[in-house]
């Protein structure tokens, strides 16, 4: 079987502040990376809407919709609902809001951001979604798993506890992921780290305990007395035994 070649990965780039686009644009390049800008939020969505990309960098202040709406917008209904997406912000607690929203982003920059620093975190979301393609080109090994009430199906990036679907961002997808599959095994927070953040140096163990509260409040039904993620003390974290 001929393998096709594989084109230059697409970046769609939304910010309306046209120095910080072109900025952003010509490094992509520069990185054999091909950018598709847009000026705001309604531009941004539509081209979405039309096409996938590998990547989309998401301004968080843009006139018209906003990149939170943007993000979720995509999310729902668009050929890159599963996308890695970077949000920028213009400060550190609107970094804040945009990953406790629930907005879909899987990571965030605050501005103003060294060009070295957003070109480390785009290859490190890059690399996570040509993983997650394998992986569900891989089929088998990474099929549905049922864990109690809830669902997690990896090639749809669906997770359901019940009937109701659960939005998660990437991260914390994985992080479900791998603790569901393996019901009653004790992951530490390094291992954590490895098998969800893979290779991003810029996370420490502390971004486990982070994710895993934030995971613990969109799946748990009481999230301060967990009965899914339970913490082992002094070793990490497991799902409960079923
Ligand atoms: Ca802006």
């Amino acid at each position: 079987m001929a393998s096709p070649v594989s084109p230059r990965p697409t970046v769609l780039v939304v910010e309306d502040e046209a120095n910080i686009r072109e900025l952003v644009s010509l490094h992509l390049r520069l990185e054999e990376l091909v950018p598709v800008e847009a000026s705001d939020g309604d531009g941004g969505l539509a081209l979405a809407r039309e096409r996938r990309f590998d990547l989309i960098i998401l301004d968080l202040m843009l006139p018209g919709l906003d990149g939170v709406t943007v993000c979720r917008a995509i999310r729902r209904d668009s050929p890159n609902a599963d996308t890695p997406i970077l949000m920028l912000t213009a400060r550190r607690e609107e970094s804040d809001k945009v990953l406790g929203l629930d907005s879909g982003a899987d990571d965030y920059l605050t501005k103003p951001f060294g060009i070295r620093e957003l070109l480390a975190r785009v290859r490190a979301l890059l690399r996570r979604g040509e993983a997650s393609q394998a992986r569900a080109a891989a089929g088998s090994a990474t099929g549905p798993v049922s864990y109690k009430h809830i669902e997690v199906d990896p090639a749809r990036r669906r997770v359901r506890i019940g009937t109701r679907d659960v939005g998660l961002t990437f991260n914390e997808f994985e992080l479900l992921y791998v603790l569901v599959s393996n019901p009653g095994i004790v992951f530490s927070r390094e291992s954590l780290l490895s098998k969800v953040w893979k290779d991003q140096t810029f996370v420490t163990v502390r971004s486990v305990d982070t994710l895993v509260k934030r995971l613990r409040k969109k799946i748990e039904s009481s999230p301060a007395d967990p009965d899914v993620i339970l913490t082992v003390w002094g070793a990490g974290y497991k799902a409960a035994d079923v």
